[in-house]
């Protein structure tokens, strides 16, 4: 098979999917799945939708455009805000846009009008974290604004959180979030449908006990493709945390001394730390570099550690039996290693339907082993 690859268990992603969205029902809160981290994947959707998500969120507009080429059948969203240059586009492919800017919305309705379609608008408000959304004293002004144009519809409100600033969803942020849509319905006589609270970050605080008030949907991307909380990187308990591996290939392996020697500069990517201790090692080297994945974000198998990485190779040690040239390793993926393959032509995508085993999967985070995934034979 291709190396390097991504290979996708897409049993086990619809395990995490279908218990996200069971356990979001019962707060009333509906799962928007978040389809980026895979480049809008076709595969990936149909997947989501089996499991029960209300529709489908991607970043990109020319991901959204291949779900549609591929007929994912639902109504697809872009989750950050259209640009202007991109108005036709997103009118034409997506239902439903997230927003913060006049102007952008006023052009939407304009192409809208052209297609004779109605575009629906989500307003996203600044709660804090400080990347996208109005601020929350602006928010009625640009309602009235929006409700005046012909060709897009409010269906709703929405903010993001822990993504710039790190700031959390708490009682007060999403507290503040279900006033403003009150207040937003009792000004204009109008209901807004959806009180989008937030991405995975917001599933800790939503499945807590507390308070959802008028939260009633989340935009789910990393907690279902990783099983993890995205605010501590913590495994979900009863998620499978390795439905996506990355494999590469190795094409050097030997014993090397330790340490570098002659006269030493800096990096292609920066500056090395000289290691403590003078020897000898096993040195492997992968055919895969920060061209194709966040080095940083490797799981290195048991025994394994990533030593470094240029553009194109990835250097690591083993302690026991080293690896062979050709041999396959496996790794385990944080958000970043994973965007990164997942955008790099270099790398295929392999998607397994292979049932997920769910005798396997550890019932609680205690009981759950550390995340090393098997090399492959
Ligand atoms: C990426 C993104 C999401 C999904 O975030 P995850 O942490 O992957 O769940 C939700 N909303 C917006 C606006 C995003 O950009």
């Amino acid at each position: 098979m291709n190396a390097p690859r991504l290979e996708v268990d897409l049993g086990k992603i619809h395990h995490n999917a279908r218990t996200l969205v069971e356990r979001l029902a019962e707060r009333g809160i509906t799962v928007t799945g978040v389809t980026k981290a895979l480049c809008g994947s076709p595969a990936i959707a149909e997947v989501l939708l089996s499991a029960g998500v209300s529709g489908l969120g991607d970043s990109r507009i020319e991901n959204i455009e291949i779900m549609r080429r591929g007929h994912v059948a639902a109504p697809l969203h872009l989750i950050r805000s259209p640009m202007l240059s991109q108005v036709g586009r997103v009118v034409a492919q997506a239902d439903r846009s997230l927003n913060s800017e006049l102007s952008i919305i006023e052009a939407l309705s304009e192409a809208a009008g052209k297609a004779k379609r109605v575009h629906e608008v989500v307003l996203m408000v600044e709660l804090g974290d400080l990347r996208e959304g109005i601020m929350p004293a602006d928010l009625n002004a640009m309602a009235a604004a929006v409700l005046c144009l012909p060709h897009v519809r409010l269906s709703g409100i929405g903010a993001n959180l822990a993504c710039h600033g790190g700031v959390g969803p708490d009682a007060t942020n999403m507290g503040l979030l279900s006033s403003l849509a009150d207040s937003i319905e009792t000004a204009f006589g109008v209901h807004l449908a959806v009180v989008s609270g937030g991405n995975s970050a917001n599933l800790h605080w939503a499945l807590s006990g507390a308070d959802t008030g008028r939260i009633n949907n989340l935009r789910l991307g990393e907690s279902i493709l990783l099983g993890c909380n995205p605010l501590n990187r913590e495994p979900i308990e009863g998620l499978w945390p390795d439905a996506i591996t990355l494999v590469a290939e190795v094409i050097e392996a030997r014993v090397k001394p330790t340490r570098p020697w002659g006269t030493v500069g800096q990096t292609a990517f920066g500056t090395v730390a000289m290691p403590a201790t003078e020897g000898h090692l096993h040195r492997t080297i992968l055919a895969i570099g920060h061209q194709d994945v966040d080095p940083s974000g490797l799981d290195a198998p048991r025994g394994m550690a990533v030593l470094g990485a240029s553009g194109d190779h990835l250097i690591i040690h083993s302690d026991g039996v080293p690896p062979v040239v050709g041999e396959e390793i496996r790794f385990g993926v944080n958000y970043s290693a994973l965007v990164r393959a997942a955008t790099s032509p270099f790398v295929s995508k392999v998607m397994t339907a292979g049932p997920a085993r769910l005798d396997r999967l550890p019932l609680t985070d205690k009981a759950r082993p550390a995340f090393h995934p098997a090399r492959l034979p």
